[in-house]
């Protein structure tokens, strides 16, 4: 496998071309906006850039991953010489289900289409192909660069050849790529979102601060970052939206939402996207700031 076509040069997409075209790859990064593919190749630039700095790569090794990213608009062109397409465009059912359909008919016809997506079923994006047996979920973790894990989801009829080919793409990325099946939230979010949730009921109830409980699951569990902070990374609305296709999924109720995210993000309050979550946002220190409506 040589060349690999990103859809989508938003946070995720540049993260992924970034990694494969440092791994030798050929990459080309397609996006219906101009204006975000050059926004995609300044922070790989950026990011490159760091990297140098911190002597983890050499100025060469730099200019050959820039040199191997190429940016297109038309969808045909981007994936005509696609092995492999990975889709990292906005998550949106139906933008999805019309994206599959199109790369179906303008990729090869041994190209596997792989998708980013952090919650849309991937035996519903297959469905829409007539490949079904060549669709699987390459879940990239934020920031992609960084982050070792990549959650590989299995749908219905991905069939083992896909599996085995993209676990090992996967590792030639120097990535830890772990095998789960197609249910809601897959692993990673089936887990994480409902101790969001959780933290946010906690506040929600009285029974702590966002500092404390922040705090508490930081120290206590050695958690990087509390989850009050974390879903405030993540966008609140993303939260909510996770939850939401749990609760249908599962139609339990132990993912429902709780009423405080709901009219966070009824009132606009989405973290650090919006300025303001759990925390006010663009700050120039790095000291958390727990936001106004949560000051004792
Ligand atoms: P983003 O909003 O930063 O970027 C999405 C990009 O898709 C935009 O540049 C937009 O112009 C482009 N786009 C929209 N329609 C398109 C089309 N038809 N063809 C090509 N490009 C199109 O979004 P993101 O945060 O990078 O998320 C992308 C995907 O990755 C989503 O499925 C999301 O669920 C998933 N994901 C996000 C994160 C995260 O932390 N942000 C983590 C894991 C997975």
């Amino acid at each position: 496998m040589k060349n690999i076509s990103v859809i989508g040069a938003g946070t995720m997409g540049n993260g992924i071309a970034h990694v494969f075209a440092q791994s030798g790859y050929t990459v080309s990064l397609v996006d219906i906006s101009q204006e975000a593919l050059d926004r995609g190749m300044t922070t790989i630039t950026k990011n490159l850039d760091r990297m140098v700095a911190k002597e983890r790569i050499s100025e060469e090794d730099k200019n050959s991953t820039l040199a191997n990213i190429t940016t297109y608009t038309a969808v045909a062109e981007g994936v005509k010489n696609a092995e492999l397409v990975v889709e990292a465009a906005t998550e949106n059912v139906d933008l999805k289900l019309k994206i599959f359909k199109d790369l179906d008919e303008k990729a090869p016809a041994g190209c596997i289409l792989g998708t980013n997506t952090s919650s849309i079923s991937i035996t519903k994006i297959a469905a829409v192909t007539n490949r079904p047996e060549k669709v699987i979920g390459m879940h990239f973790m934020n920031p992609v660069p960084i982050m070792k894990l990549v959650e590989i989801i299995r749908g219905y009829s991905t069939s083992d050849e896909t599996l085995q080919v993209i676990m090992e793409t996967s590792k030639s990325l120097k990535k830890v790529p772990v095998e789960v099946n197609d249910y809601p939230g897959f692993v990673a979010n089936k887990i994480l979102m409902p101790m969001i949730n959780e933290a946010i009921i906690t506040l929600h109830e009285g029974t702590a601060g966002v500092a404390e409980i922040d705090t508490v699951m930081k120290l206590g569990m050695a958690h990087p970052m509390g989850p009050l902070q974390l879903a405030d990374f993540i966008g609140l609305d993303v939260c909510l939206a996770i939850l939401k296709v749990l609760q249908d999924g599962y139609g339990t109720a132990k993912y429902a939402p709780c009423p405080l995210l709901v009219n966070m993000v009824t009132a606009g309050k989405l973290g650090v996207k919006s300025g303001e979550g759990f925390y006010t946002w663009g700050h120039k220190t790095k000291e958390l700031i727990v936001a106004d409506n949560f000051k004792k």
